[in-house]
C-alpha cells in the first residue's frame, strides 16, 4: 500500500504564541463542532468576532492581539478550559469504540468510502444547501463516535451555497461571497492531482477536514494550474443545471476515486450518497479492467462493492442529462471500457433500448450498486415503486431498494442551555456510545417545572436571536427607524411558538397554512393566547416558483393581521436550524405525500421537548404513536393538488384550534402545562434514540457496509 503522502496541516496566517497554536490545534479537528466546551472557549476569545465569523473559530484566534494573547495566558480559567477541552479531544480520540469492541478481526478491515457532493458540519464552513448535507455531515460525525473506519469524499466550493437577502419586497438577492480556504478549519494536504477529463487534464487540488477520527477529502479545481472553464467547475454548489453539473460530478466521481488512490487509501466499500457520486463506479470498472479484469468480472466486483442511498422522489433532484451531453463528456470513459456510445448510455437508462432517453445518474447507481436504499420506511416504498423499469419488472416487492430511516446526531443538534439537565436527569453516553443505547427512557425523571423552565428559556432565546436578526436585516438597507422599533417588539416570550425552517422546495409548501389567511389570524390573534410563527429556509437559486413562496409568506409577515406574530429569518443555515428547533414549541411539516423523502429536522425538535405536527410523510409514519404529536390528516391522497392543499390546511387549523392551542395553555398548579408537559416527554422518550444518526450508522454498517465487505 502506497505511503500516505500529504502532508500535516499548513499553518495558517497567525500570530504566534503558545496559547493560539493550542487553540488552532484544538480547531483543526471539527470534533468542537459537537462539543459546548470546545465551542464556548473560541467564543471567549472574543465574542464579538466568534458571532461576525458565524463561529468560525480560526479567524477568531488569528483576530488575537498581543494585548489580548497576553490576557488570555494570565486568566487562569481560560487556560484550564482549554487544557480541559484538549483532555477531552485525547481521552475522544483514545476511546475504545464501539466497532472496536463489537467488529469481528474480518469485519475489522472495512474500510468505507463515502461520497457526497454537500456537507454540512458547521456553519462557519458554507458547502452545504440542506438536508443532504446535514445527513451527510451528522453520519460522519456519528461514524467517528462510533469508531467506523470511513472515509469521505466531496468538493470545496469556493463561493459555497448562496447567501439569502430579501429586498424590501420580499423578493430573494442572491449573494456569493468568495471563500478563502485557509481561514476554515481545513487543510491542504498539498496533494494535486490529474483527473483525466475529455481529451484533457483537470487538476484538483485536495483539501483535508478532520471530524473526529473521520477524515473528510475535498476536491478544489480552482488553482493556478487550470484554465478558467476548470477552474469555474468547484466553485457553485448547485449553482447552474446542465453540462455544469455534469462537470460537477465527474470531478466529485471519477476525481474522488482517483483522490483516494493517490493519498493511499484503499476502500473496500463505496457508499455513494445521492447520484451525485455516481461516476465513480464507472472510474472504478476503468481501473479495474486497466489491470486486467474483464468488464463483467470488474461489474460484478463494482456492484457487490457498492452502497447508493437514493434521496428524493421529486425529479428534480435526479440528475438527468441529454444523451448528446451525457456522451460528450463521457466517452473517454467508454473508449476505455470498450462500450459504444449506447452500450454505454445504457446504464444510466431505464429502458437501454431508448437512444432518446436521458442519462440518469440515479439509475446508474442503482444498475451498479448492489446494495440499494431509500431514507424512510415510506420512501423505501415509494422509491420500489419508482424505479421498477431500472429492474425491468412490474412487481415492486421484486425492486432490491430497502430503506435505512435517517437520523441526526444529537449533540450537534442540542442547545447547551440543555445540557446541565441531561447530565442530572437523563445521563447521556457521549463518548464510547453503543448505538442501541437508550437514556432517553429516563426522561420522566427530569421533575416537570425543571422541563418547563428549559422550554421557556429557549424559547426566550429564539425570541432575542429573531429580534437581533431582524435588526440586522433592517439595518443592513438602513430600513426606517418605526420598523426597527417594531424589530424589538416582535415575538413574545411566552406565546405557543410555531416554527417551519427548511428548503422552500414547492412540494413542502411553506404557504400552505396561510391558505385562508382570516382564520389564521383569528387562531393567531387571541390576546389571551398567543401563537407566533417562524419561517425560515431558501429556494433553489434557479427554482422562481421557491421563491415566489418565499415572497408571498414575507408579505404575509408584513400585513397588518400578521405582524409581530409571522417573521421570516433570512439566510437559514445550521445556526440558525440549532436555534429554531431547540427554541420552537412545535415543528410544522406540510409536504405533499410522498415527496418527502425524510424530512429530519423534525427529528431535532424533540431533543428539547418540542413537538411535532406534520403530515404523514418520511420518517413522520415511524416517529408518530399518537402520543408524541399530531399528523396532518390520514395519508389518503385527494384527487387534486387544490383538494389536497384545502384539505391539509383545514386539518392543521382544526389541530390548532381543538387540539394544539388549548393544550398549551390549560395552565395548572404554579402555571405549569400539565398536558403539553406530557407530550413534551412523550415527545422525547419516542424520538431522540430511534431517529438518531448513531442508529442509522449503525444499521448501514450491519445491514450494508458488512455484506458488502464480506461479499454478501
Ligand atoms: C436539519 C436541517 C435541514 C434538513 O431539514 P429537512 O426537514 O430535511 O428539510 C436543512 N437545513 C438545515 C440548516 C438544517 O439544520
Amino acid at each position: 500500500m502506497p505511503k500516505r503522502q500529504y502532508r500535516s496541516a499548513r499553518s495558517v496566517r497567525q500570530p504566534t504564541g503558545d496559547i493560539v497554536n493550542r487553540l488552532q490545534q484544538l480547531a483543526r479537528n471539527l470534533w468542537w463542532t459537537w462539543n459546548t466546551d470546545a465551542q464556548r472557549l473560541f467564543q471567549a476569545v472574543d465574542p464579538g468576532e466568534w458571532r461576525a465569523t458565524n463561529h468560525n473559530p480560526i479567524t477568531t484566534i488569528a483576530s488575537v492581539t498581543h494585548e489580548r494573547r497576553a490576557q488570555l495566558e494570565a486568566d487562569a480559567a481560560f487556560t484550564a478550559n482549554l487544557a480541559d477541552c484538549e483532555m477531552q479531544l485525547a481521552r475522544y480520540l483514545k476511546t475504545k469504540t464501539w466497532f472496536d469492541q463489537t467488529a469481528s478481526r474480518r469485519e475489522k478491515r472495512l474500510h468505507v468510502a463515502y461520497f457526497c457532493a454537500e456537507y454540512a458540519v458547521h456553519e462557519c464552513m458554507q458547502m452545504y444547501a440542506g438536508g443532504l448535507g446535514v445527513l451527510a455531515g451528522d453520519h460522519l460525525k456519528s461514524a467517528s463516535d462510533l469508531g467506523i473506519p470511513l472515509t469521505a469524499v466531496g468538493l470545496i466550493y469556493r463561493h459555497g451555497y448562496y447567501r439569502q437577502h430579501l429586498a424590501p419586497d420580499g423578493s430573494t438577492q442572491i449573494a456569493y461571497p468568495e471563500y478563502d480556504f485557509r481561514d476554515w478549519p481545513v487543510s491542504d494536504t498539498g496533494v494535486v492531482i490529474d483527473i483525466p477529463y475529455m481529451a484533457r487534464t483537470v487538476k484538483a487540488r485536495i483539501w483535508r477536514m478532520l471530524v473526529g477520527r473521520v477524515e473528510l477529502f475535498l476536491l478544489d479545481t480552482d488553482i493556478p494550474h487550470n484554465r478558467p472553464r476548470d477552474r469555474h467547475i468547484t466553485q457553485f454548489l448547485y449553482g447552474e443545471g446542465g453540462e455544469y453539473r455534469i462537470q460537477q460530478e465527474i470531478i466529485l466521481g471519477v476525481g474522488g476515486r482517483i483522490a483516494l488512490e493517490t493519498l493511499g487509501i484503499e476502500p473496500t466499500v463505496y457508499h455513494l450518497n445521492e447520484g451525485h457520486a455516481a461516476f465513480c463506479t464507472l472510474q472504478r470498472l476503468r481501473r479495474l479492467t486497466s489491470l486486467g479484469a474483464s468488464l463483467d468480472d470488474a461489474i460484478d466486483f463494482v456492484r457487490e462493492t457498492t452502497v447508493f442511498t437514493t434521496h428524493t422522489p421529486v425529479p428534480a433532484g435526479n440528475d438527468r442529462f441529454e444523451p448528446a451531453l451525457a456522451w460528450k463528456h463521457l466517452q473517454p470513459i467508454g473508449r476505455d471500457l470498450g462500450l459504444a456510445r449506447r452500450d454505454l448510455l445504457a446504464y444510466g437508462r431505464e429502458n437501454p433500448d431508448d437512444p432518446n432517453e436521458p442519462f440518469c445518474m440515479p439509475v446508474l447507481a442503482l444498475k451498479l450498486a448492489e446494495h440499494c436504499n431509500g431514507v424512510a420506511k415510506l420512501h423505501g416504498e415509494t422509491s420500489r415503486k419508482m424505479w421498477l423499469r431500472v429492474y425491468g419488472t412490474n412487481d415492486p416487492s421484486h425492486v432490491p431498494i430497502r430503506h435505512v430511516t435517517n437520523g441526526i446526531h444529537v449533540q450537534t443538534w442540542l442547545a447547551p442551555e440543555a445540557t446541565p439537565i441531561y447530565r442530572k436527569y437523563l445521563r447521556p453516553t457521549w463518548v464510547g456510545a453503543f448505538p442501541d443505547e437508550d437514556w432517553w427512557a429516563n426522561v420522566d425523571r427530569i421533575p416537570p417545572d425543571e422541563l418547563w423552565a428549559l422550554r421557556n428559556v429557549l424559547r426566550a432565546k429564539l425570541v432575542t436571536f429573531i429580534r437581533s436578526r431582524l435588526a440586522d436585516q433592517i439595518a443592513r438597507r438602513s430600513g426606517p427607524i418605526d420598523e426597527l422599533i417594531h424589530a424589538h417588539r416582535t415575538f413574545r416570550e411566552d406565546a405557543l411558538t410555531i416554527g417551519f425552517a427548511r428548503r422552500f422546495a414547492t412540494y413542502k409548501r411553506a404557504p400552505l397554512i396561510f391558505r385562508d389567511k382570516e382564520r389564521l389570524a383569528r387562531i393567531m390573534g387571541d390576546p389571551d393566547r398567543p401563537v407566533q410563527l417562524v419561517f425560515a429556509g431558501k429556494a433553489h437559486p434557479l427554482d422562481p416558483q421557491g421563491k415566489a413562496f418565499i415572497q408571498r409568506i414575507y408579505r404575509n409577515a408584513k400585513s397588518a393581521g400578521f405582524r409581530g406574530r409571522v417573521v421570516l429569518i433570512e439566510d437559514y443555515d445550521m445556526h440558525i436550524g440549532r436555534i429554531l428547533t431547540a427554541g420552537c414549541d412545535v415543528w410544522l411539516n406540510n409536504p405533499i405525500r410522498p415527496m418527502e423523502a425524510s424530512g429530519t429536522s423534525g427529528m431535532k425538535p424533540p431533543l428539547h421537548g418540542g413537538i411535532n405536527c406534520s403530515i404523514l410523510d418520511g420518517w413522520w409514519p415511524e416517529g408518530y404513536n399518537k402520543r408524541n404529536g399530531w399528523a396532518i390528516g390520514n395519508g389518503q391522497p385527494l384527487h387534486s393538488r387544490g383538494a389536497q392543499d384545502a384539505h391539509d390546511a383545514q386539518c392543521m387549523y382544526e389541530l390548532l384550534e381543538n387540539d394544539i392551542i388549548p393544550k398549551f395553555f390549560d395552565r395548572g398548579p404554579a402555571g405549569l402545562p400539565r398536558r403539553w408537559i406530557t407530550m413534551m416527554r412523550a415527545s422525547m422518550r419516542s424520538i431522540p434514540a430511534k431517529f438518531s444518526s448513531h442508529r442509522m450508522v449503525a444499521d448501514y454498517v450491519q445491514d450494508y457496509y458488512l455484506p458488502a465487505h464480506m461479499g454478501e
